[in-house]
């Protein structure tokens, strides 16, 4: 397996910035995992996983280790009665991967269209959009044990799947690589149409295929640029920068108080437990952030304020300043510290 030295990471990351990678290695099977395992281990540099590095803000300076860049390929599927089991390498590319799916008739990944991205990735903040995440429909995950080298089954409860959340980003982060996933989808079933915009996109119209759903989804991505295409800075992102802040009744209170005053409506979900979920595309609008709001090279996208874009020749110490301007203003206004919802890679000391 090649090693290649001083590798610039800005260009394997949709936000496009970040300095280079100390080591860099692209991983086609289990064999090169260990391989680059054994490199790190031999070199006492720390490793970093990257897929499609659409979820990633790498700092300026870099990463002082090894970068794997994991690129297993391989889709396979089984019938399984009603259901068919698809087995993906987890380098596949996600969008490439649902548009299978959907060709092949099966339904349950048909709103995670136009997801940027590997299939390796979806586990890990449990990804999810219009009305579907991937906890959903997950079977399966084989994962190597980076410690051991050793590799591993998780059935779907044992991956934790929370709100953009699994035990890949939380107990267990920086433990495993994940090789491949399997999914298991409904044979000929009906498209999920839950999610308003899309009900908005139906509104008159008699049972959408799953095509169809495919295909609004993308455009409703495109519209609000999260949708990937070449020159549309207002896509140059990490996607949404922020997640919804989960609160507790009290607090929810308080800021549906507020948004009366302001004559402004909140709109808001029920969360497990009792708890609220809150929209942090409102309380950033809110806190003065508007879409196409610009600080130097770095801005608001112009069609999402949760999306923090480089318009162009941005550092990551700009993204890092916006976000943090960003995180103070909401806390000042309505006492809501926003998470952010991207992986920060090289900015320990
Ligand atoms: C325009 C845009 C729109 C987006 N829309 C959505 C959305 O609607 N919903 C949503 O949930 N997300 C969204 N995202 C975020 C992102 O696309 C997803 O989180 C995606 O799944 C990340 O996958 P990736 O392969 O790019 O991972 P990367 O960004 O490369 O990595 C993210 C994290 O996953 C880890 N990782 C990746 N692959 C592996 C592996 N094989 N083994 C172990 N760890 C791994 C990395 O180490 C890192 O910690 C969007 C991003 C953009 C840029």
């Amino acid at each position: 397996m090649l090693i290649q030295e001083n590798v610039p990471l800005a260009p394997f990351t949709t936000l496009g910035v970040g300095g280079p990678a100390r080591y860099f290695a692209r991983a086609r099977g289990v064999s090169d995992i260990l391989d680059a395992l054994e490199f790190s281990d031999l070199r006492h540099v720390p490793i970093f996983v990257l897929g499609g590095g659409s979820n990633l803000v790498i700092a300026d300076r870099g990463f002082p280790g090894l970068v794997i860049k994991i690129e297993i390929r391989g889709v396979t599927s089984q019938a399984d009665g009603e259901f068919c089991v698809f087995e993906a390498g987890s380098g596949e590319d996600w969008d490439t991967f649902v548009a299978h799916t959907v060709d092949q008739n099966c339904a349950g990944l048909e709103c995670l269209s136009g997801i940027p991205g590997t299939v390796g990735g979806t586990p890990v903040q449990n990804v999810g959009a219009y009305g579907q995440d991937v906890s959903q429909t997950i079977r399966s995950v084989v994962a190597i044990e980076i410690r051991t080298g050793e590799i591993r089954v998780f059935s779907n409860p044992e991956c934790g799947f929370a709100y953009r959340s699994s035990i890949f980003n939380d107990g267990s982060r920086d433990r495993y690589i994940l090789t491949s996933v399997s999914y298991r989808l409904h044979t000929g079933g009906a498209p999920s149409i839950s999610y308003r915009d899309l009900q908005l996109h139906f509104a008159g119209r008699d049972n959408p295929t799953l095509v169809d759903t495919r295909n609004a989804v993308r455009e409703i991505r495109l519209s609000k640029a999260m949708l990937i295409v070449p020159g549309d800075d207002d896509a140059r992102s990490a996607g949404s920068f922020f997640k919804n802040p989960v609160v507790d009744c009290k607090a929810a209170e308080f800021i549906a108080h507020i948004a009366d005053q302001r004559g402004l409506p909140l709109p808001t979900y029920a969360a497990a437990d009792g708890m609220v979920k809150l929209p942090a595309a409102w309380l950033v609008e809110q806190s003065g952030f508007g879409k196409g709001f610009c600080a130097g090279a770095v801005g608001i996208s112009r069609r999402h304020s949760l999306a923090i874009v480089n318009r162009g020749g941005a550092t990551a110490e700009e993204i890092i300043a916006l976000k943090n301007r960003i995180q103070q203003a909401v806390f000042d206004q309505f006492g809501i510290e926003l998470k952010p919802e991207p992986v920060f890679v090289g900015f320990e000391r």
